[in-house]
């Protein structure tokens, strides 16, 4: 007997006919002989539309502690229909918050990290029979205070029970068959993986490539879980995800595209040494991560510092950039939120120069100005205009992957 972790997403579980389907995969399994635990999303467009409502209310400022008690009543609704379905399929099964399977997260509310899982309950409904069907996205913090991990944070739920209840494996289904070039369902040609790893995986993540939450593909290498990504619709073999995989020829493993991208520019900062480290360690006291980094080279005194932030953080950013006023002077305060990141991933950029000229003679061929790029040993970035994105993404497919 195997235990098999499972999660759905949201558009596995978007209605009434869907959550059925999921409650055949999960009983099948069942079946077999299997302990299965289960980690479920809101349905659909369900967080999103939370998201609304409380925006409706109050478009700058809701609440931290209240939109997590409002998001995480989005899994709750799902864990409880699925529960429903696998009961009318016959089996036991038995529905648990975040905090009912023992999630013990910190007080970050939005991005919560997962501090402990008790598996104590996990263990005990097991050991009854149950089928196990436990809300992705949320925990408890010290307070005893909802919380959520972060959109697409379901995934990471899901790694994290695979590794404190030592699963035997953990499947992540979806609605496209595995982990592609790029995005299947807009870029012509996309390929799929058999496997990939987890560096480049995290890497395509983190950049954009929303199959996977960056956070979970971190805590799978952390915890040597492997992954497979696949399709809650077409039963067929997946993508795996692991630490080693068979050598591909190919240096270019995928192309990346973020339109969560705000760049915000502090012009007319004095140019003195402090300036940076102030402007930056700010940026950290209000939790903002920072992506991209461009100074401009100092003239009369004086210098602009430019950063880019996701567009959950443009808020606190500028925030916290409000907040430096009377700390050190700037002349403006520029912020954009119309640029979108691309990237490619793969192994040793930095040691085959030909690459960036290749994607930056991809862009200029589609007629497509780059505004920004940062390059890494295993990506190179740029930031272009958020309507020619999908373009941008094309065109660097076609030149890398064909
Ligand atoms: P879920 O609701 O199951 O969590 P998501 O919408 O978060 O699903 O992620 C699945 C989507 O990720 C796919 O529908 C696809 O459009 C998108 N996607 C982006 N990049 C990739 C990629 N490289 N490979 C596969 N899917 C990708
Ligand atoms: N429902 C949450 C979201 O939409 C978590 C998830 O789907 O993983 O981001
Ligand atoms: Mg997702």
């Amino acid at each position: 007997m195997a235990l098999i972790v499972k999660k759905f997403g949201g558009s596995s579980v978007k209605d009434a006919e869907h959550v059925m389907n999921v409650a055949g995969i999960i009983v099948d399994e069942y079946k077999k002989g299997n302990d299965v635990i289960v980690v479920v999303s809101a349905q659909g467009d369900t967080t999103d539309d939370l998201i609304e409502k409380a925006v409706e209310i109050n478009p700058s400022t809701p609440l931290k502690r209240e939109m997590d008690m409002l998001l995480t009543a989005g899994e709750q609704i799902s864990i409880a229909l699925l529960a429903m379905a696998i009961d009318k399929l016959g089996c036991p099964v038995i529905s648990l918050l975040g905090w009912q399977a023992g999630f013990s997260t910190d007080s970050h509310h939005g991005k919560a990290r997962i501090k402990k899982i008790n598996t104590e309950r996990m263990k005990t409904e097991l050991s009854k029979g149950n089928i196990i069907i436990v809300a992705g996205f949320q925990g408890l913090n010290k307070y005893d205070d909802l919380t959520t991990l972060g959109r697409g944070g379901s995934d990471t739920s899901a790694v994290a029970i695979a590794a404190a209840m030592s699963a035997d494996r953990c499947q992540i289904y979806t609605d496209v068959d595995g982990v592609y070039t790029a995005d299947p369902r807009k870029v012509k040609g996309a390929v799929k993986m058999d496997e990939v790893q987890y560096d480049e995986m995290l890497e395509m993540a983190t950049l954009g490539a929303q199959v996977l939450n960056n956070r979970s593909v971190e805590m799978a290498k952390k915890y040597n879980v492997e992954l497979e990504v696949l399709s809650s619709l077409e039963r067929k073999p997946g993508t795996i995800v692991k630490e080693h995989v068979k050598m591909e020829k190919t240096l270019i493993r995928g192309v990346a595209k973020d339109t969560s991208v705000t760049t915000i520019s502090v012009v007319g900062l004095k140019d003195q040494p402090g300036v940076a480290f102030k402007l930056f360690n700010k940026l950290a006291q209000y939790k903002v991560n920072v992506d991209i980094i461009l100074q401009s080279v100092g003239r009369h005194g004086t210098k602009d510092i430019t950063f880019t932030v996701s567009h959950e953080q443009q808020d606190d950013a500028v925030k916290a950039m409000e907040s430096m006023k009377g700390v050190f002077e700037y002349q403006d305060l520029k912020v954009n939120n119309s640029f979108s990141k691309i990237s490619i991933v793969g192994a040793g950029m930095e040691s085959n120069p030909g690459v960036a000229s290749k994607m930056f003679e991809a862009l200029y061929d589609a007629d497509i100005n780059i505004h920004m790029i940062s390059t890494s040993e295993t990506k190179i970035s740029v930031l272009i205009d958020t309507e020619l994105a999908d373009k941008a993404v094309q065109a660097v497919h076609d030149a890398f992957i064909g």
